[in-house]
């Protein structure tokens, strides 16, 4: 083996060009999803206080916000819907006519060939904000199944085009799947939210979906944010209870566990890119203490350099832009 000063390292890294010519890892516009919180009502087009630059929409304003994801090449967008009234047992989310069936008819007229996802749990239509049905203080798991399976055929049926369960109930993959073939759409693949922790990261989601939940917290479903071997064994249900697609969520601070379902399985990998990670982003830079768009790309950049294929992120707009402009 060659060593200093025959080897030198940095002969690689003298000009631009040479360096793009090495670079191992690019992160490209097709390997975005935008998430998008879609609102019951008319005419709401807030901003969201702790993620600048992201908006609750309600179904008619959504048209023209989907046009200019569509024109910037992002692939897909993932939903999470906000209804006007919720209950114990979240019968909102199995409308046919709810919020989320009908902003997946808006975005199938403005941009049909965009890749709709939607977020299959009941946190966001539950009274409590709990993901499951509540018994005895308690989230019970086999009595939300088959709601999950019914809100996956809902979306199925007005138009989505892949269902992705968040909920972190036993077996809700298999149930899901069992639905929707059940219902006419055995080519409608499921992205499963398989490695989802309990994290600290989703405070400011919980503010833009107001799906925090009212007593207690989620880790009794949502996995520990200590554990990695327990992530590869979600993973493996998931897979054998028929995901498509698996995700880890969240990505910043879980790189490790992207990198050991990577080198494990084959099936593609997204990792969520959570609402924390970006607020904190968006914070520093408000404030002048970093470069919003260096570390951006250096954390989309290190997301996908540890396995990811697909990246669920709120930066997707503005990354998606500056990636179109000239270095
Ligand atoms: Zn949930």
């Amino acid at each position: 083996m060659a060593d200093f000063p025959t080897v030198r390292l940095r002969r690689l890294r003298r000009t631009p060009t040479l360096r793009r010519m090495v670079r191992e890892t690019s992160v490209s516009v097709n390997d975005f999803i935008y998430p998008l919180f879609v609102e019951e009502g008319k005419n709401i087009r807030k901003e969201i206080d702790a993620m600048p630059g992201v908006y609750r929409f309600s179904p008619d304003t959504l048209a023209a916000e989907i046009k200019e994801i569509a024109a910037l090449g992002i692939p897909g967008v993932i939903l999470f819907g906000i209804p006007a009234t919720k209950d114990e047992t979240g019968s909102s989310a199995l409308e046919p006519d709810g919020v989320v069936p009908q902003a997946i008819k808006t975005i199938k007229d403005a941009a049909p060939e965009l890749v709709v996802v939607t977020d299959v749990c009941l946190c966001e239509y539950t009274s409590h904000g709990h993901c499951g049905v509540i018994e005895n203080g308690c989230v019970v798991n086999d009595a939300t199944l088959p709601l999950l399976g019914e809100m996956a055929a809902v979306h199925a049926a007005a138009g989505a085009d892949v269902i992705a369960p968040s909920d972190m109930m036993d077996g809700r993959i298999g149930v899901v799947r069992e639905k929707l073939d059940q219902s006419g759409f055995q080519d409608v693949p499921v992205m499963a939210y398989a490695a989802k922790y309990a994290s600290a990261f989703y405070g400011p989601f919980r503010e833009a979906a107001g799906s925090a939940p009212q007593f207690g917290d989620r880790r009794s479903y949502q996995m520990d944010p200590a554990n990695a071997r327990e992530a590869l064994r979600e993973v493996a249900a998931d897979i054998a209870e028929g995901a498509d697609m698996v995700m880890v969520k969240p990505a910043m601070a879980y790189l490790d566990i992207i990198r050991r379902v990577r080198e494990t399985f084959d099936h593609p990998l997204a990792a969520y890119n959570v609402s924390g990670e970006y607020s904190m982003i968006k914070a520093a830079a408000l404030k002048g203490w970093i470069d919003e768009k260096r570390v951006a790309m250096e954390l989309l950049t290190a997301i996908k350099r540890a396995g990811a294929d697909l990246i669920l992120t709120y930066h997707a707009r503005d990354a998606a832009r500056w990636l179109n402009e000239k270095e």
